[in-house]
């Protein structure tokens, strides 16, 4: 056969790759992507789910047209070590794999930083539901299940963080059921940056419009412990508060087998890469992308983001597999939409384009925006979103 890639992680950045290598090389470079779960399940839209707007269902697309269509070997496992050396790959099941370039895209995980969710059973109780899947089903039931009057808290950690509109989105669709099944309840926002970090105007003003007295934001709340038999958040600072749901999203750094391969070189956090290729700073034939990379300066950790690195890097391997000079000039675009009601949305743009002397990622001046107000013509661009998007990693 002829060269083998390996990709790990099937999600925004890891799909892309597997499949644009596929395309790149014209079926000349085999292709086997590992990744632990059955199908693909989007965290953008997830927020709908646990709003109740939308079910799992419809954020889950199959593995099998890239098998089918494009001819990337699917495995299901998860890579437990890498062997720079030797080029290889261990797999949990106990089966290894070889490679010439192995492409890493495992997303986040969460740093130990808070104690009380070390004890047993907590993290079935103190959700993240930062991850799409089970998480996401179960934190709508908790929602179910409180009583009305009851408090949904959220805990937001110091950026950088994977999607940063994300938690304020989560707190609308929160209000939004709240609206309409538990107008006694509140969501609580604690925040550990000093302020609202994405859309800032156009979320404050869907809190006035749509849900005056239902949502409350506090900044400068740094969680640094949970009790969660109690559902308890502790801050550094402030008091502690009791939420009938409490959901805490910790401290993310690279995803863990990124962390324990050694490739995690900026604060012990995140990957550094070089952005014409994304081969890691730290290992030779080794390309890190997605939101496991230490990102350019302005450049969002999203699935939007995560897609365009999956292509530049599958470009940069065939060449650097077939002997030519990988793309020099990488150009990108980034669209984060947010949902405030059910149909309603805003969005922040902005573009991205190599600097040669910089070695970076630079937003091109001039390039980019925000929505005027939220709408509902822009709720359908969202989801045309999704939809090019998940057919350009997955169909
Ligand atoms: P992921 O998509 O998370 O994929 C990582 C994959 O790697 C997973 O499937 C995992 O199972 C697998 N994996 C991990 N470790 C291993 C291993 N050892 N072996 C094998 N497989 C492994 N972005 C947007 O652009 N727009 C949005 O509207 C948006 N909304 C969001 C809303 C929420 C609530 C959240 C949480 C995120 C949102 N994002 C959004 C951000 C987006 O989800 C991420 O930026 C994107 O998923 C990053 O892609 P990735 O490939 O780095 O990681």
């Amino acid at each position: 056969g002829g060269p083998k890639v390996v990709v790990v992680g099937g999600g925004y950045g890891g799909a892309t790759a597997a499949k644009y290598v596929r395309l790149f090389s014209e079926g000349r470079v085999e292709v086997t992507l590992v990744e632990p779960n059955a199908n693909f399940v989007s965290c953008p839209l997830s927020n709908l789910v646990v709003g109740g707007h939308k079910t799992l269902a419809d954020i889950t697309v199959s593995y099998d047209q890239l098998q089918r269509k494009h001819g990337v070997k699917v495995v299901r496992d998860t890579v437990e070590s890498i062997d720079a050396d030797k080029r290889t790959v261990k797999l949990a099941s106990g089966a290894t794999l070889p490679y010439d370039r192995l492409i890493l895209s495992p997303g986040i995980d969460f740093m130990p930083t808070i104690p009380g969710l070390a004890k047993p059973g907590a993290q079935d109780r103190i959700l993240h539901a930062w991850k799409a899947g089970p998480q996401t089903a179960a934190l709508h039931d908790q929602l179910k299940a409180l009583p009305d009057g009851g408090t949904f808290a959220i805990a937001i950690p110091l950026a950088p963080y994977r999607c940063p509109p994300g938690p304020y989105e989560r707190a609308c669709m929160v209000a939004s059921y709240f609206k309409v099944a538990k107008p006694k309840s509140k969501v609580i926002i604690f925040d550990a940056n000093d302020d609202i970090t994405s859309k800032k105007g156009l979320f404050l003003k869907a809190w006035d419009e749509h849900y005056k007295g239902l949502i409350e934001y506090r900044p400068k709340h740094k969680l640094v412990d949970v009790d969660a038999a109690t559902n308890t958040l502790k801050f550094d600072f402030n008091d502690d508060f009791k939420a009938g749901v409490a959901n805490v999203l910790p401290d993310m750094r690279a995803g863990a087998i990124a962390v324990k391969s050694g490739l995690a070189t900026a604060n012990a956090r995140w990957c550094e890469v070089d952005f014409l290729t994304f081969e890691s700073k730290a290992a030779k034939n080794i390309h890190v992308l997605g939101d496991a990379i230490q990102i350019a300066p302005a450049m969002p950790k999203s699935g939007h983001m995560a897609n365009q690195h999956g292509k530049t890097c599958a470009a940069a391997v065939v060449s650097l597999l077939t002997g030519q000079q990988p793309p020099q000039n990488p150009l990108y675009a980034n669209t984060c939409y947010s949902f405030v009601t059910a149909k309603e949305v805003v969005h922040v743009a902005s573009v991205h384009r190599y600097d040669a002397a910089q070695k970076t990622m630079l937003t091109v001046p001039g390039s980019g925006g925000l929505s005027g107000a939220a709408s509902e013509m822009e709720g359908a661009y969202a989801f045309g979103w999704a939809r090019n998007i998940w057919a350009d990693m997955l169909a």
